[in-house]
């Protein structure tokens, strides 16, 4: 016989958690209570010793279906009094750590209620219950009640009063619960015809079913939607969105239509019913009747289900009109900037993407895209973290101890809180290439130290002196600690893991501000805490041209080469068709004389060279392009060893030159492309895990991290090649490689420069 005290942190609240637990005690015949104290349940557990590790055991392998359970801590309880019965007992909320909910996807039984007839519920597009809804989107500050969220402006009507005060129904303390009378509306923005409710709908559905494009208020901003099946209308929405070729994500109707057009392992299947319902890579089948245009020439797509009620009233409604199973859902928004969230925004950013806006009156307080996810490895690999997951926190297992924030960098912007051991990245903000996007960063911020209660006495940001993050955090008025972009990537990496000792990082990403000035990406680094020792880099190039030499990769093709032949580049630029007859002298001017440029070691501007010297693509439309379409060049390949008859590493530069010659000489030789582009990643995986075996002296510990890591064909190969040297490798899982990832990191440093008396 003993009596544990358990406490059970993480998203405990308002997702059914006494109930379960009271229910798992009765299975096991234990006795005690169960109470809500805020930040965690806390549980008296009294019987048999067998029995009550059974209860726990039970408490972490089957939780309610919406919990999210960072640690259970039981300890033994002396002087216990002999408990009776198990029993759940109301109590009051304590300080602490704090764990906001992330909005959770419609649960099954609401979307049952939603297409019954005979419920009050019928059709009503904000359902919701106890276990789903939104949460931080409409959320103002904690406790987590209606008086403090966007639903405060709907009182109940006296029926939805009942259930939310009746421990027994689905809406027991459901805080957005409302239903036809009380609830929001939706309603078509700025129409003449001022539809309202059904009719609105009905509208938008017949925009839809005609090939028009439309946009929906959602759970954390607007999507512009459209028939994902129907050419026209897609390559219609390519034009008004100015997005010539970057992906489409494809809401699609449920899950049998999902396994019709795509392949889904079983692990997929449960990630894309479950309650976080962010968009999967899927591959495409063959057979597949999605738009071309969806996402040209890529084997992938990227699928979620509805997650809003509103959404799956556009798939199934109780009008004549003929739905397709497959919706284009892509972000309302000006590439690259914040998604809209209001009316306002939408009106003046998005209304000429489209034929009608579908918006209502229930207001999103923060922002929260859909999260992006790809599978490594048979688990998964984000691409952006955000609604679903912000803002969980990480919980460390080192003692920190403080309040930090960190800014992120520019592009794909996150920020992060780190209170003592709990670090809350939050959902994405987006580019910060305008001012709208600081002022969402500087805003997003305010709110979450409101959700959180907490106010940090440190600021981090990018070293970059022009970002505007760092300017957000040099405006926040708190003393500042500056950190280089690449070993952020290897410390969210760490952290990440929860690691916190001696590493080699590998940092392959696009650009960053090194330490010298120069344009920093393809890095080698020995990192701890404390600091990191930059060891190797891929050789330095000239980029040429500014910034458009980030979306036109034969610039740095032709640049490369002329380092590498001299004046014989001519010929070979020629050769492999980089450039307009005549125009080479001109590049060959502006590369000698160093006119607009900069010394670079970028990974991504490397692989952008490559998939232009193959001719894969000469230059990206969108971010990633030429570099991805390699990748896939080189997956077509499949897997083969081998070796260079040169050496890989040249002092501190692994020699990402000689690969490159390699590569042209072979190409020039009429070799296959396919075997051309693996060839690049296997050698440059090779280069790596010689240069980290080189300098690694006692440590056997490597992280990999940056925005080339998204390349799962290079993850793989450095992973196993490291792997085989006796290295534990860490790489990311939840947190995103690329810039979406690098507030996690810098809050970590900042942490620990804060503990160690650094400020
Ligand atoms: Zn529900
Ligand atoms: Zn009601």
């Amino acid at each position: 016989m003993k009596t544990l005290r358990i406490k059970v942190y993480g998203i405990v609240q308002g997702v059914g958690m006494r109930p379960v637990v009271a229910r798992h005690a009765t299975r096991c015949g234990i006795t005690g209570t169960v109470s809500n104290l805020g930040p965690y349940v806390e549980i008296f557990a009294q019987g048999e010793d067998d029995k009550v590790d059974e209860f726990i055991r039970l408490i972490e392998e089957e939780p309610p279906k919406r919990a999210a359970i960072l640690k259970v801590d039981a300890r033994p309880f002396d002087n216990a009094p002999v408990y009776e019965n198990f029993e759940i007992i109301e109590s009051a909320k304590t300080s602490g750590e704090i764990f906001v909910s992330p909005d959770i996807a419609i649960c099954d039984e609401c979307l049952e209620e939603l297409f019954d007839k005979n419920n009050r519920r019928y059709l009503h597009p904000f359902i919701n219950c106890t276990c789903c809804g939104p949460r931080l989107t409409i959320l103002d500050a904690l406790p987590y009640d209606r008086e403090r969220t966007s639903m405060k402006e709907f009182p109940m009507c006296e029926k939805c009063a009942s259930e939310y005060y009746d421990p027994a129904t689905r809406r027991y303390d459901a805080q957005p619960v409302c239903c036809n009378d009380c609830g929001p509306e939706v309603f078509i923005l700025d129409d003449p015809e001022e539809r309202r409710g059904r009719d609105a709908i009905v509208h938008a559905r017949k925009i839809l079913a005609e090939g028009g494009v439309v946009a929906v208020k959602g759970i954390g901003g607007f999507h512009l939607a459209c028939d994902a099946k129907n050419e026209d209308a897609v390559l219609r929405l390519r034009q008004l969105k100015h997005r010539p070729a970057k992906p489409f994500a494809v809401m699609m109707r449920d899950l049998d239509t999902v396994k019709r057009n795509c392949f889904v392992t079983d692990l997929q299947e449960e990630i894309i019913k479950g309650h976080q319902k962010p968009i999967l890579l899927l591959k495409k089948k063959a057979d597949s009747d999605l738009a071309a245009d969806i996402a040209p020439d890529n084997p992938t797509v990227g699928v979620m289900l509805p997650y809003a009620p509103l959404q799956s009233l556009l798939f199934d409604y109780d009008d004549e009109i003929t739905m397709t199973d497959c919706l284009v859902m892509t972000s309302g928004n000006v590439a690259g900037l914040p998604i809209c969230r209001d009316d306002e925004g939408a009106r003046r950013e998005i209304a000429g993407f489209c034929d009608a806006i579908l918006t209502h009156n229930r207001k999103i307080r923060i922002r929260a895209d859909d999260s992006v996810m790809d599978f490594y490895d048979g688990k998964p690999y984000m691409i952006r973290r955000s609604r679903g997951y912000a803002p969980l926190p990480y919980m460390m297992t080192n003692n920190f101890e403080g309040s930090v924030v960190a800014y992120g960098g520019e592009l794909k912007n996150t920020f992060c809180i780190g209170v003592n051991n709990l670090f809350y990245p939050s959902s994405y903000i987006g580019d910060l290439t305008d001012l709208k996007g600081k002022a969402a960063l500087t805003e997003s911020v305010g709110r979450m130290q409101v959700l959180l209660e907490t106010k940090p006495s440190l600021a981090v940001c990018d070293l970059h002196p022009r970002y505007n993050s760092s300017e957000a955090a040099e405006e926040s008025g708190l003393p500042l600690v500056r950190v280089q972009h690449h070993y952020a990537h290897i410390l969210s990496c760490m952290a990440e893991n929860d690691y916190f000792g001696e590493c080699i990082g590998v940092s392959f990403d696009g650009t960053g501000y090194g330490t010298d000035g120069t344009i920093w990406g393809g890095e080698i680094m020995r990192c701890d805490l404390n600091g990191f020792d930059r060891l190797f880099s891929i050789k330095p190039f000239l980029q040429t041209g500014g910034d458009i030499a980030s979306r036109e990769g034969w610039r740095i093709a032709v640049s490369m080469l002329i380092d590498i032949y001299g004046d014989e580049a001519e010929s070979i630029c020629g050769k492999l068709d980089l450039i307009r007859k005549g125009s080479f002298k001109v590049y060959k001017t502006m590369h000698d004389g160093k006119v607009n440029s900069v010394v670079s070691t970028s990974a991504g501007r490397l692989f952008d060279a490559v998939s232009a010297i193959l001719g894969i693509r000469l230059e990206s439309s969108f971010e990633g392009e030429a570099a991805t379409s390699l990748m896939y060049r080189a997956m077509e390949h499949g897997q083969e060893d081998m070796t260079a008859d040169y050496a890989l590493i040249e002092g501190d530069v692994l020699a990402t030159d000689k690969i490159v010659k390699n590569l042209v000489e072979a190409r020039l030789a009429g070799e296959d492309v396919n075997q051309l582009a693996y060839r690049f990643h296997y050698l440059l995986a090779k280069a790596i895990s010689e240069a980290v075996i080189l300098k690694a002296g006692d440590i056997r510990t490597a992280a990999l991290s940056g925005g080339c890591y998204q390349n799962t064909l290079l993850l793989d190969l450095s992973k196993k090649m490291l792997e085989e040297k006796g290295f534990k490798v860490l790489i990311h899982s939840l947190i995103p490689p690329n810039d979406g990832g690098i507030s996690l990191g810098q809050a970590v440093y900042g942490m620990n420069k804060l503990m160690n008396g650094g400020i």
